[in-house]
């Protein structure tokens, strides 16, 4: 089905980066103010699951042993993992399909939210192309801090998780992979396991139904796993119950198949603003955005494969050139095909040659419990720092033949300032909803 994202992306996606190139300006303006993240307290109980995180088992079969997609992407169910279509919105439509809207479940969770305090930021409009429409909008104002239109990352409203868009530590790479698990996940995971490199994984919800073992070994191999919307489409221009059933059931989806609930979230697009980010922090989310984009997911298709390369070389100038010097970034690649996946097997030794660390958005901004389930923890950033250190070493004569990175990098995103906007906690009432939602499964 992964497809379908490319096909999304296609059609939605230049607007929205003609937007990013349009708003770029301001990229250090609104950067000014880290919004580093706390992390917000794990839920007060976990509830039993069929899915034990800690002992997750992916047995000998075709899928998960051959490295040809061919063989890999054929349907599967999973032994012990009941997906019953009643439970769930239909794969890769608005999360609030196949009755999802009212069905019990998710009447209660809608109505546990006290959408008197949701900021007032109105539904927003798609263009005939597919983009967002911003007729009307006060972009200098900006006062729904709306991402798409500003880069902002700090809510101006109140009670809101303000976004993390880059890794607090200096040199640092912060390395992120959306819109899996893919169904061809092998010879990927094999090569960050043979790194040592651990990402954060933006799953989207209908991928991790579709192909479970993928998001098993993601958690199993210790990425850190985030939730990446149900059906991936513009945040801002679904209506309140549609963006509480994208993040929810993604949320759910990932329970249900790995045993643990994300924290943490990435908008398709970025596109977030206050409104959105209310609905998300209701479900003890908080939204992780970035300061540089490959575009890779373009790659070969709206744009040459050789101009993502040139990107890739460019932000790997960044790790010796000073641009990080004082804080990292966080850098958007995609698992969407074989293509990106094959872009980053390719460049990933270089970037560990060229910055100090190369690590997942929790880490390196030690967030060292990024799901509702305190059991399941990463490593603090010290400890990942030295085996990180350690792999990057060994992986010198191993990597890619040295293709010189460019010198021109370009856009400085960095900034002295580190500031503690921290995460808010929902409600107790609502996390023990939903985690008696999600975990009774
Ligand atoms: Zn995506």
């Amino acid at each position: 089905m992964y497809w379908k994202s490319v096909v999304a992306i296609t059609t939605l996606a230049a607007a929205v980066q003609a937007v990013e190139k349009k708003a770029a300006s301001s990229a250090a303006k609104s950067s000014s103010a880290a919004p580093k993240s706390t992390a917000a307290a794990a839920a007060p109980s976990t509830p039993s699951s069929a899915t034990n995180p800690l002992a997750i088992t992916i047995p000998s079969i075709p899928q998960t042993t051959s490295y040809d997609p061919t063989v890999e992407c054929q349907s599967y169910t999973v032994p012990g993992l009941t997906i019953d279509p009643k439970e769930w919105p239909t794969i890769w439509e608005t999360a609030t399909s196949n009755g999802m809207n009212t069905s019990a479940e998710f009447t209660q969770l809608y109505n546990s939210i006290d959408w008197t305090k949701a900021p007032a930021a109105p539904v927003r409009k798609a263009t005939a192309a597919g983009g967002l429409d911003f007729a009307g909008y006060d972009a200098n104002n900006d006062p729904d801090c709306w991402w798409s239109s500003s880069l902002c990352t700090i809510p101006k409203a109140k009670d809101v998780n303000a976004d993390i868009y880059r890794c607090e530590e200096p040199e640092t790479w912060g390395l992120t992979y959306d819109d899996g698990p893919n169904c061809s996940h092998n010879a990927f995971m094999d090569f960050l396991q043979q790194q040592n490199l651990k990402a954060s994984m933006f799953y989207i919800g209908s991928n991790v139904l579709d192909w479970p073992y993928g998001a098993m070994r993601g958690l199993k191999d210790g990425h850190h796993i985030a939730d990446h919307t149900w059906s991936h489409q513009l945040m801002t221009t679904l209506t309140n119950q549609e963006v509480l059933a994208e993040l929810y059931y993604t949320q759910k989806a990932i329970k249900l198949v790995t045993g643990v609930t994300p924290k943490y979230w990435r908008p398709a697009f970025g596109d977030v603003d206050d409104r959105v980010r209310y609905i998300a922090t209701q479900l003890n989310l908080t939204a992780v955005i970035w300061n540089l984009d490959t575009d890779d997911w373009a790659a070969g298709n709206s744009v040459p494969e050789n101009t993502v390369e040139q990107t890739y070389q460019d932000f790997i100038t960044m790790g010796t050139n000073g641009t990080f010097a004082t804080s990292g970034n966080i850098v958007l690649t995609h698992e969407i095909d074989n293509t990106t996946m094959a872009l980053a097997m390719k460049y990933l030794p270089q970037i560990k040659q060229a910055y100090k660390n190369v690590l997942d958005v929790a880490t390196c901004n030690n967030i060292t419990q990024p799901y509702m389930e305190s059991a399941v923890t990463v490593t603090p950033f010290g400890a990942a720092n030295a085996s990180t250190s350690a792999g990057a070493a060994a992986s010198g004569a191993s990597g890619a033949s040295g293709v010189a990175p460019a010198a021109s990098g370009s856009a400085a995103p960095s900034s002295s300032a580190k500031s503690g906007a921290s995460s808010l906690t929902a409600p107790a009432s609502l996390l023990a909803l939903v985690a008696l939602a999600v975990f009774a499964q």
